[in-house]
């Protein structure tokens, strides 16, 4: 009988139940994500719906493959970045679970699980990372035994800068795939502000620029909404392209992984295809299934943890909104 694991995410807006083996097998993996009706993620609400479904999301996951929970032999879950609030429901579930259970339990950072998912499922060694997210937007690789960050966001991430964009513009959660497809509708450039600091990216200039546009007087008579999505698009885009094609060039990687929910972005893809091209990298997309935030990742990274340390002690289990995967040792790759 293969050795099996349940993944439990539950850094924002998604929670999420991965069932796998230790070879990497995904057996099951459901997901209940929080929509916000207006406004973005508030803690309480996110924290209100994961603690009025956890078990259901659980329960699927279980029936879907066909594994019972006495023969699960590993609990992960997602202990670090995330909301404080909704962080403490996956780590109390797993907790309750791993001393029910009488089996191990791992905290995984979430980060970390979106590049272990990227190299198992898109069968990649070592790559440069682009995380691009709602929450996040980090450029990584593995380096003196850490996936170090080469370059971020300084303070909007690149997900929540389109979405907050697209909510202003009168456009439903989530705005990302809503201004691709606008954007492709306009070759109409207008110059927004393009901001990257060393190897860091700051988009909230461009966020106000794109959203005064809105409230210009020359909206829908000298450009369009079309218009403001294209160049918000090329702007914020060309931005992490720049600081990739650099990235790339001092860590000499020979594979580039795209992950993280806006790496769905067919615009995005090209840009990063074509700098990988232009430094004779592969390039790889994360499957969408993976790509977003899921238990699978979040049980994935907890595995390889649990081979090559073992299990956590209780006490080490405390969540920890803050902690950056640049802090973390990799003793699976060492
Ligand atoms: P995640 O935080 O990884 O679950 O991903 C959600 C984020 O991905 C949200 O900000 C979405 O707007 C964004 N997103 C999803 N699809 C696309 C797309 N096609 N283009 C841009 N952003 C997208
Ligand atoms: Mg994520």
């Amino acid at each position: 009988m293969k050795k099996m694991c349940l993944g439990i995410e539950s850094t924002a807006h998604t929670f999420s139940a991965g069932i796998l083996d230790f070879d990497g097998n995904v057996y099951s993996l459901i997901n209940d994500i929080f929509i916000p009706e207006e406004g973005g993620l508030h803690p309480a609400l996110v924290r209100e719906q994961h603690l009025n479904n956890f078990m259901r999301i659980i329960n699927r996951a279980l029936t879907e493959s066909k594994i019972s929970a006495k023969n699960l032999n590993l609990i992960a879950f997602s202990q670090s970045p995330g909301l404080g609030p909704v962080l403490k429901i996956g780590a109390w579930v797993a907790r309750i679970l791993s001393q029910v259970l009488e089996i191990p339990i791992i905290g995984v950072n979430h980060c970390i699980g979106h590049i272990e998912i990227g190299r198992l499922k898109c069968n990649i060694e070592d790559p440069l990372t682009l995380y691009v997210s709602g929450g996040n937007t980090i450029v990584s690789a593995f380096e003196s035994e850490r996936y170090q960050i080469f370059g971020e966001t300084l303070d909007l991430a690149l997900g929540n800068m389109i979405d907050s964009f697209a909510r202003d513009a009168g456009l439903k959660h989530p705005g990302g795939p809503k201004i691709e497809t606008l954007a492709l509708r306009s070759k109409n450039f207008i110059p927004l502000p393009y901001v990257v600091k060393g190897m860091d990216l700051s988009f909230s200039g461009l966020y106000t620029a794109a959203k005064n546009l809105l409230h210009s007087d020359e909206y829908g008579k000298k450009f369009s909404l079309n218009d403001i999505a294209y160049s918000l698009q090329e702007t914020a885009f060309g931005m992490l392209s720049e600081v990739t094609e650099r990235a790339l060039a001092h860590t000499e990687k020979r594979e580039v992984l795209l992950t993280g929910g806006v790496a769905a972005n067919k615009r995005l893809q090209a840009m990063i295809e074509d700098i990988s091209k232009e430094h004779n990298a592969r390039f790889e997309v994360v499957p969408i299934k993976y790509a977003g935030d899921n238990g699978a990742m979040i049980g994935w990274a907890g595995i390889l943890r649990y081979k090559a340390e073992g299990g956590f002690n209780i006490s080490e289990t405390i969540i920890q909104p803050k902690k950056r995967m640049d802090e973390i040792t990799i003793p699976w790759r060492s």
